[in-house]
């Protein structure tokens, strides 16, 4: 398989949305380059004795617009590039919803089903007093990502207070409400691709019920598929690490989250009738209307995306359609609605929650969702009429919202010294 590289994938969709916007490079050149690239090492005491280097990172991609925020992903496979690319994907995510927020995005490479909760802890700690000099409440925000959660946030919430001798909880997002996380975080970027799924739809005129494939039942996966159920749409098929689930009649979405938290949050063994056990490739190419990849990045590229039977792609993970995919996407007629857009709701309600501590108070959940609601309707529909006045694609469409706005800022503020 071709080794695709994120940072290219996105220097190529900003390079093309900058034309479209009829810049000079002078006005976007600094967004190809993050401000700050920050590589770690992190020892850990392991249970057996042994000591295990651990290598992290944290980049900043820009603060132009507000303070740097960003999820931090736990992965054996992570690189510095990839880090890069989902930092600046981070800053025209918050352009495009319109938040006060710079980009930024940490990563440390590991297996973490591979430790000890112990060692988990003890690396995350270490971890972050190793990024503690760049972050903070006004510089830069982490949150959860891939293979991180709410446990890890309260740790570096935790780690970083114990250091400052106070409470500081606006240095994280998406950590338990006991500690200061907002109500409807958990949910919220699921919420958000759902949202935007049905407000895609509507933008494509296709009523009522249909036929959603979800690739990846974590966070983002579950909740969009639970979500976009009770709308009332069919799931066709969902998948894990362990495969993929298919019924064309329709997965009994409840039952399956239920199985998954019920053991260990796998679906490992799960049969219900009517159920065909399929392959992570058979689930990107089954006959559905909407493919929602919630996985990871590069999952659809040129090799995968002819066989794609979907009629629309919404991307709930962070870039999972290389930039030839879309290509071959859009030649057979597939649209698809970008992360940025698609998945923002997430850092919509980091951002309430941020607001919630730097302002010692706490809102009601209603009130979080329907703010969430919208803010994604309205990012949606500036999309949308980029996409009508300009005939251009969602993708396009977006980075053109996002760097209009981050090259007025870069402009307003001008280029110190
Ligand atoms: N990791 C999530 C994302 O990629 C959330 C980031 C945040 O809340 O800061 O959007």
């Amino acid at each position: 398989m071709a080794n695709y590289n994120p940072y290219d994938n996105m220097l190529s969709v900003l390079e093309s949305a900058a034309q479209k916007l009829g810049l000079e490079r002078k006005d976007y050149e600094a967004l190809k380059y993050p401000e700050r690239e920050l590589k770690v090492s992190i020892p850990v005491k392991m249970d057996n004795g042994e000591l295990q280097v651990f290598e992290g990172y944290r980049v900043q991609h820009s603060s132009s617009r507000g303070p740097c925020k960003g999820g931090i992903r736990y992965h054996p496979h992570v690189d510095i590039d990839e880090v890069k690319a989902l930092a600046a994907w981070m800053t025209f995510k918050c352009a495009v919803v319109n938040i006060p927020y710079g980009g930024a995005k940490g990563a440390v490479k590991v297996d973490p089903a591979k430790l000890s909760k112990g060692e988990l802890e003890r690396m995350t700690r270490r971890f972050t007093t190793a990024i503690m000099p760049i972050i903070g409440p006004e510089k830069d925000i982490p949150a959860p990502d891939v293979n991180t959660n709410a446990e890890i946030m309260g740790w570096i919430m935790d780690t970083y207070s114990m250091l400052h001798g106070y409470a500081i909880p606006g240095v994280v997002t998406g950590k338990s409400v006991d500690i200061g996380g907002s109500l409807g975080r958990p949910e919220a970027t699921g919420r958000g691709v759902s949202i935007v799924t049905r407000e895609a739809l509507k933008h494509f005129k296709t009523e009522g019920k249909v036929r959603i494939a979800v690739q990846g039942m974590g966070n983002v996966g579950s909740i969009s598929a639970k979500l976009l159920h009770e709308m009332g749409h069919n799931i066709v098929a969902v998948s894990d690490v362990s495969g993929g689930y298919y019924n064309p009649d329709g997965l009994d979405i409840p039952a399956i989250i239920k199985y998954s938290a019920d053991h260990k949050l796998s679906l490992e063994g799960y049969t219900a009738p009517g159920v065909k056990k399929i392959t992570n490739a058979e689930l990107l190419a089954c006959e559905c209307d909407v493919l929602i990849p919630c996985a990871l990045q590069n999952q659809i590229t040129a090799e995968n995306a002819g066989a794609v039977k979907a009629k629309l792609v919404v991307e709930g993970a962070n870039g999972p359609v290389t930039v030839e995919a879309d290509e071959i996407l859009a030649k057979r007629g597939i649209p698809s609605i970008p992360d940025i857009l698609a998945n923002a709701g997430g850092v919509v309600v980091s951002y309430f929650e941020w607001v919630q501590n730097i302002q010692e108070l706490t809102w009601e959940e209603d009130q979080i969702n329907a703010t969430l609601e919208k803010i994604m309707v309205r990012s949606f529909k500036d999309v949308e009429a980029i996409v009508n006045e300009k005939s251009v694609s969602f993708r396009i469409a977006a980075y053109m919202v996002a760097i209009s706005k981050l090259v007025r800022a870069k402009k307003i503020r001008g280029v110190f010294p």
